[in-house]
This record gives C-alpha cells, sequence and structure tokens, in this order.
C-alpha cells in the first residue's frame, strides 16, 4: 500500500503557458513562506504588510488588469490559481490580496482617470492597499438597509455611519464605501439611493473603531470604521450617484470567484495535512482510509472545476453572476467538509498547529459567511432560475 495520496495527479487542466506561468510564481511564492510565519500571524492576529507588499511586486495585486496602471494583464484564472496555492497553506495576505483586487475592479470599471492614477498605479505595487465598505451593523445579508448617510456639502459630501467586519480596514489606504447619497429633493431621488465613494484613510472624520478578535480570518486587520462628518471631496464620488448598487455588484461577482479559489486552497491544504500527518504515523493508515480519502479528493475536485469554470466565464467576457455564486457557496461548504473529515481522519494530532489544518477549519467557516453567506447565495441561484433575466 503507498503510504501518501497523490494529490498532483488530479491537477490536469488545461492551461495555458501565462497561466501555467502565474501558478509557478505562486508556487515558488508560497514556498518561501514559513509555516511558523502564518502560524504567529494567525496568534498574534496582526497584518504581515510586508509580505502583502512582496505579493504586489510579484505582480498578485494586480495580476488580472490590464496594463497601463500596473495591470499585470493576466485573466481570471490565473488569478484563481494564485489565490488556490495561496489558500492551500493559509498565508495570511490571502484574503487581502482578494479584497485588494475587489476594490480595484470597480476603479478600473467606473472610476475617472484621475481616480484610476491616484488609486491603481499605487495599489499595484502594494503601496497602497484597499478595503471595502459594505456591511454595516443592521445590514450583512440585507445590503438594501444601509445606513451611512452621504450629504453633499461644497465641494464633497459629509459621510456619517458605520461599517463593521472590514477585512484590512486597519492597514488600507483607502476604501470603497457604500452610502445612501441623502440629495434632499426627495421627489427626484430614487428608491434606492445607494452612492459609492472613494474614502482615503487619512480623511477628517474617519476613524479605526472595534478591531476584531475572530475565530478565522485572523491577521487581516479586520476592523469597524466610523464616520463622523467625514468629508469626502467631489472628485471621489466612483461612478454615477445611485449607482452603488451596480458598482459593487460588479466587483462582488468576481470577488465570489476569488472566494471560491480560495476555498478549493483550503481543500486540498487539508488533504495536504491528511498527506503529511500519514508520512509521519504510516502504521496509522488503514485500507478504509484510501476510500474515505478519495471521496475527498473527489469533492476537491468539482470545487475546483466549478471554480475554474466561473473564471473562465469572466476571462471570456461572459462574467455569470449565477456561476460565481455557485462556485463560492459550492467551494467553500466542501473546504469546510474536507476540513472537518480531515480532522476526523486524524483525530488528535489534527490540533497540531504545524499543519495548519486547524487555520484552515477555522478560515473555511469565514468562508461560508463573508461575501454573502452560501445560504443567500443558493437564494440568489434560486431566483435567477425562477427569472433567467435577473
Ligand atoms: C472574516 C470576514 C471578513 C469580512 N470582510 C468584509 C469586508 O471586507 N467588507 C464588508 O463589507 N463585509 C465584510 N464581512 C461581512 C460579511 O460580508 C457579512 O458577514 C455577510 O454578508 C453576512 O452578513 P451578517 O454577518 O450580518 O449576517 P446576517 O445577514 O445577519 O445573516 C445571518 C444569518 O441569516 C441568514 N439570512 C439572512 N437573511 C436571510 C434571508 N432573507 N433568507 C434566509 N436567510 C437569511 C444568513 O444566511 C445567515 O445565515 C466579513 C465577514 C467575515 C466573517
Amino acid at each position: 500500500m503507498t503510504k501518501t495520496i497523490d494529490l498532483k495527479s488530479s491537477d490536469h487542466f488545461p492551461l495555458s503557458a501565462k497561466q501555467k506561468d502565474w501558478l509557478n510564481k505562486a508556487s515558488e511564492f508560497a514556498s518561501q513562506v514559513s509555516v511558523d510565519s502564518i502560524i504567529e500571524a494567525d496568534q498574534n492576529n496582526i497584518f504581515p504588510y510586508p509580505l502583502f507588499e512582496k505579493a504586489c511586486q510579484a505582480g498578485f495585486g494586480s495580476l488580472p488588469f490590464k496594463p497601463g496602471y500596473g495591470g499585470q494583464d493576466g485573466d481570471y484564472v490565473s488569478f484563481a490559481l494564485v489565490n488556490e496555492v495561496m489558500a492551500r497553506k493559509s498565508i495570511p495576505i490571502m484574503s487581502s490580496l482578494g479584497v485588494h483586487v475587489l476594490c480595484q475592479e470597480p476603479i478600473y470599471s467606473f472610476g475617472t482617470l484621475s481616480q484610476k492614477e491616484k488609486y491603481l498605479i499605487p495599489s499595484a505595487c502594494g503601496k497602497f492597499l484597499g478595503a471595502f465598505g459594505l456591511t454595516e451593523p443592521m445590514a450583512g445579508s440585507d445590503t438594501a438597509n444601509i445606513q451611512t448617510q452621504a450629504k453633499p456639502v461644497d465641494n464633497g459630501y459629509l459621510l456619517n455611519g458605520s461599517k463593521v467586519f472590514i477585512t484590512s480596514g486597519a492597514s488600507a489606504h483607502y476604501y470603497i464605501v457604500m452610502a445612501r447619497l441623502n440629495i434632499n429633493t426627495a421627489e427626484s431621488a430614487p428608491k434606492d439611493t445607494i452612492t459609492a465613494f472613494i474614502v482615503d484613510s487619512h480623511s477628517n472624520g474617519l476613524s479605526i473603531g472595534q478591531k476584531f478578535d475572530m475565530l478565522g480570518m485572523r491577521g487581516y486587520s479586520t476592523c469597524e470604521l466610523v464616520f463622523s462628518d467625514c468629508f469626502v471631496p467631489v472628485n471621489n464620488l466612483l461612478g454615477l450617484p445611485y449607482q452603488g448598487r451596480k458598482v459593487a455588484l460588479s466587483a462582488l461577482a468576481k470577488g465570489r470567484i476569488t472566494i471560491a479559489s480560495q476555498a478549493v486552497g483550503w481543500a486540498y491544504g487539508a488533504l495536504d495535512a491528511v498527506n503529511a500527518y500519514f508520512n509521519r504515523h504510516p502504521q496509522s493508515l488503514k485500507k478504509s482510509h484510501y476510500e474515505q480519502i478519495g471521496k475527498l479528493v473527489s469533492l476537491s475536485l468539482s470545487a475546483k472545476v466549478k471554480t475554474l469554470e466561473a473564471a473562465r466565464l469572466v476571462d471570456s467576457g461572459n462574467l455569470s453572476v449565477k456561476d460565481s455564486s455557485i462556485a463560492k457557496w459550492h467551494a467553500t461548504d466542501i473546504a469546510m467538509q474536507i476540513a472537518s473529515e480531515a480532522m476526523n481522519i486524524i483525530g488528535l494530532h489534527s490540533q497540531d498547529k504545524q499543519l495548519l489544518l486547524e487555520k484552515i477549519y477555522r478560515d473555511a467557516k469565514a468562508g461560508q459567511i463573508y461575501e454573502g453567506t452560501n445560504q443567500i447565495q443558493r437564494m440568489l441561484v434560486g431566483k435567477y432560475l425562477n427569472s433567467p433575466s435577473i
């Protein structure tokens, strides 16, 4: 009986030379990050900014964008592969990298020339880090309930309200913030007044509130943002007034593919832990384990197929909100299941931090919740199937 499970054999996807290059580059990057440093960032709950900067300098922070503002002219399949590799070791910049790209998306699509120059060029090299401010205490799944207000004043807007659970919040240089534009002409305002703004981290009236000490996704400076008459210059309106939902959704649909690819990485990372354990304890490997583990390998593969399919749709110009949602809930549920079953297989030793399995287990739980819970994703897909035009 062989003592290890061959995880590579299931990884044969047709990739272009450029996609393979990104995959190799990410593998090289990940191999240089020590397990001890990953455990340290997790335990101390501190964001390792220098590592993030290094990842951006390797091109990962602007990978899927066209050249011109620092984009690397890569694609979403490549970005998915990079995220998978990072998540396989639960490298503690993975989530910030995903959000960083999520924040640049709407600036590429809706930003003015000066916004592109100001925010995208420093984002590409990692001098700037972006964070995404959507969730509020009373507006998580129900984004229609956003309460943060933006009131027009001379040359800009005053923002009041708060955002919670903001990944990279305490380390970011700018935020994409969704707020209700209160123009005070009730008769002409549409029902949905949500509008997107770019808010600089040093803006007057913006402060960091609670810092969250979470079960999973630790070390990402996740915090509350508090806006108290926070002045945002008129030039920092992103897109048109009342276009906020469109701005947010265009980014989130791609972001969900990023989460799905992280989940594929967690699934394979959990299997790596099983492999490592049986390498160290070959006497514990029983015949029955092969069937059990084989099932988990095929589940990982199905998550990967769905994820790369969704990424390929983006790359062919056919972004599908439905397929992004399916990839997100399918892959994150599978990652959670595999992390849990890997723990059952390994038993007591699964708590060994060096295996990274207990960290993957905690991160995978967060993956089921953020960027829209899996329950909500299933509802969205159900609605779409009943009415494909939405
Ligand atoms: C690690 C982490 C990082 C995050 N980073 C960010 C970030 O960078 N930026 C940001 O804006 N937000 C961020 N979030 C917030 C995240 O997007 C929200 O947690 C998520 O949208 C769910 O909102 P909620 O937690 O308020 O749950 P709720 O909306 O209160 O939902 C609670 C439960 O009720 C269910 N539910 C809610 N409504 C319905 C319904 N209509 N029908 C059926 N079931 C329903 C949900 O599925 C869920 O199971 C982060 C969260 C986490 C955990």
